[in-house]
């Protein structure tokens, strides 16, 4: 193995329902609209391959009848990069600072590559990574865009994926040929290669 490659959402950070009240606060609305919010973007994701800021606050205002400009999309990434940075699975700097000995780890998620840095920086945990790849530079996963730009010339042999998501982390994996392991935090799923503790990572890698 020489790559690893790691979501972000809900692996190396878990995602809160308090988050919600985030996407509230910039739209300066009540917790549904949060939450609606919350939806929206992932129908914009399912649409879109690649994220724009532009196109996104077009999506939002379409969808809500409403009239934001790009400084929704810019406050919502000052709120993520600033303060979504708490849920950390107990053990994850012990893992990471081994895992970064050994091997090239990378971050390929679905949201703006800037605000994910920061995001990751905040919590610490950012000098582990190689890259941060966003959906901003290359089309979402399940895509095999990302992966492919993180495997560059390395063997697919030599690289894993490490995700929470079976439809787009995991799906992503199989499709363009790489090993993956599962983080089922909250044992969901009935499925080989997974964890229910990130700190497994140290026996398996
Ligand atoms: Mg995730």
């Amino acid at each position: 193995m020489k790559k690893i490659i790691f979501d972000l959402d809900n692996t190396l950070i878990k995602f809160d329902d308090s988050y919600f009240l985030d996407y509230a606060k910039v739209l300066r609305g009540t917790y549904k609209d949060g939450k609606n919010l919350y939806k929206i973007i992932g129908e914009y994701e399912k649409l879109k391959k690649i994220y724009d800021k532009e196109e996104l606050v077009s999506f939002i205002n379409y969808k809500m009848n409403t009239n934001y400009n790009i400084d929704l999309i810019n406050n919502l990434n000052d709120i993520i990069s600033n303060n979504w940075i708490y849920k950390i699975p107990d053990n994850l700097d012990d893992v990471l600072s081994y895992l970064y000995k050994k091997y090239k780890l990378y971050v390929l998620t679905n949201w703006f590559t800037d605000c994910q840095e920061k995001r990751l920086e905040n919590a610490n945990i950012l000098k582990y990574f190689k890259e941060v790849v966003g959906n901003d530079k290359y089309l979402s996963k399940p895509s095999i865009d990302g992966y492919l730009h993180i495997i560059g010339d390395t063997n697919k042999k030599d690289v894993i994926m490490i995700g929470d998501n079976i439809d787009i982390d995991i799906k992503g994996a199989k499709d363009v040929g790489i090993n993956y392991i599962l983080c089922d935090y909250d044992n969901k799923y009935k499925v080989k290669n997974k964890i229910n503790n990130i700190i497994r990572l140290k026996e398996m890698l």
